[in-house]
Parts: C-alpha cells; sequence; structure tokens
C-alpha cells in the first residue's frame, strides 16, 4: 500500500521526500514552504490510510 505523505501546513500531497528516507528527516512541501519530520507526518499518512481502509470495510458490511 502506497503511503502518502501530507504537509501538516497546507495537506497537500507535494511534498519532496530525501533520497535517504528516515525518521527524522525533514519534508519539504513545494506548495507552501511547510517543513516536517518525515516520521510524524507518516504517522499520520498511516492514520488516514488505516481510517480509509475501515471506512470501506465498514461499507462492505453493509449492504
Ligand atoms: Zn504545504
Amino acid at each position: 500500500m502506497e503511503i502518502k505523505v501530507r504537509c501538516a501546513r497546507c495537506g497537500g500531497t507535494n511534498v519532496r521526500l530525501p533520497e535517504k528516507l528516515k525518521e527524522n528527516s525533514i519534508v519539504a512541501c513545494q506548495s507552501c514552504g511547510g517543513r516536517g519530520k518525515y516520521g510524524a507526518l507518516k504517522a499520520q499518512a498511516l492514520t488516514e490510510a488505516e481510517g480509509l481502509f475501515m471506512g470501506k470495510l465498514g461499507e462492505l458490511y453493509k449492504h
């Protein structure tokens, strides 16, 4: 599953990732210039992906 890292400031996905990604790598947003630590943004992205997945599962069971 692809994880989309999103800018914590503007919510955009136009975020440039360094080649050697570490949890404490600083990633820079191309849209607003906001910076954040990859580890924190990744955790946020994972939570979102999980929520999306669970939401889809919920819809499956509804019918
Ligand atoms: Zn941004």
